[in-house]
């Protein structure tokens, strides 16, 4: 179980459907795929998926990182040395993807190494989650043909908007658009990026009350943080706390100041291990988690999957795995599905999944 090596391979694979939203717009999934070997010839992988809008990370950054730092702190460590791997790569601030993604590259190795699903070592605790697609800006009709088109292709009934633009009106007639498409059964959450003003978003919130929202995310800048602790206290169903909270310590802070009443937790942020930091700690606070999209590719859904499946807290609620959906290819050898609304977690060891080699060869832009 001896780490020999840690590679990055950058790869680009384009969006058949480009997401927009408050914080930024994607046409190209420009990501990493990680990959962690051992001395007994095993190889872990997982992906990283640079978000500069989000937490600074590009695609070279993340290689960079990788070769210049973080492999070298972590060859001749065992799988087994999580924490001593999280200590080192500590030292260096920020690149949260990178981190993440060495990290759950090496429960991959260590559930392939033992034979057992990376989901039974984490927890195990359900065999499936329930679907929640993630819709970017459009026309409210556009939106709600989406909507439509998700159930009756592959059974899904819970939708995130992305909202944030100005005036709140567009959005907001989006909202009533995919509510009288989807019908009352359906589940629909609002997240704004930080898009709007304290005061624009309680607007929105109270023009939204009979479209019968769930939850809402990061509808202002946690930085406004007098205007965000206002906006929270007046809001009649969870906040919740996404890109403001990229850490267990940020999560404590947010919560702890009233800046959000929920959290979106991540594995391409927070990997395996600080994921589960994140949950317990929710848990243990009693505050509502989402399995967010980082926009991932299907490696890192299936990196969500395992991980908001195996956590009786993070399986009650619908999760985000969708969106690869909206990608004209991927890595795997065999894709994920969606079955009458819901993914099953996946039986092999590891995460379960297989990179097909050729497209690899196909997709990878370092030779
Ligand atoms: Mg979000």
């Amino acid at each position: 179980m001896k780490i020999v090596s840690v590679r990055a391979v950058p790869y680009a694979i384009p969006f058949s459907r480009p997401l927009h939203f408050a914080s930024g717009f994607i046409d190209l999934a420009d990501n990493v795929l990680v990959q962690v070997t051992t001395d007994d010839g095993v190889v872990g992988v997982a992906e990283a998926p640079p978000r500069p809008y989000t937490y600074g990370e590009t695609q070279v950054s993340i290689v960079g990182v990788i070769e210049k730092l973080f492999a070298p702190a972590v060859e001749g460590l065992t799988l087994l040395d999580r924490e001593e791997v999280r200590a080192r790569l500590g030292r260096t601030v920020g690149n949260p993807t990178a981190k993440a993604a060495i990290d759950m590259a090496m429960w991959d190795a260590w559930g392939k190494t033992v034979g057992q699903p990376v989901h039974e070592l984490l927890g195990g605790y359900a065999d499936r989650l329930r679907v929640s697609h993630m819709l970017g800006f459009e026309a409210p009709e556009i939106v709600a043909d989406q909507a439509i088109e998700l159930r009756e292709t592959l059974g899904i009934t819970s939708y995130k908007i992305k909202v944030g633009r100005q005036p709140i009106d567009l959005d907001v007639a989006v909202c009533r658009a995919v509510r009288t498409a989807v019908g009352d059964d359906a589940e629909i959450y609002i997240d704004g990026n930080r898009g709007w003003t304290a005061p624009q978003a309680a607007e929105a919130v109270r023009q939204l009350e009979g479209v019968g929202l769930s939850r809402v995310e990061e509808l202002c800048r946690a930085d406004d943080v007098m205007g965000r602790r206002w906006l929270v206290s007046q809001c009649p169903v969870p906040f919740v706390a996404d890109e403001s909270a990229p850490t267990p310590a940020d999560v404590t802070r947010e919560l702890m100041a009233g800046a959000a009443t929920g959290v979106s937790i991540k594995t391409a942020r927070t990997g395996f291990s600080d994921s589960l930091r994140v949950a317990h700690l929710a848990e243990g606070l009693g505050v509502e988690t989402v399995i967010g999209n980082q926009i991932d590719g299907q490696v890192g859904t299936a990196c969500s999957l395992a991980f908001g499946a195996s956590q009786a807290w993070t399986a009650r609620n619908s999760a985000e795995l969708s969106n690869y959906l909206d990608m004209s290819d991927d890595l795997l050898a065999d894709p994920l599905t969606i079955i009458d609304g819901a993914m099953h977690v996946l039986p092999g060891p590891g995460l379960g999944i297989e990179i097909d080699p050729d497209k690899l060869s196909k997709y990878r832009t370092d030779v």
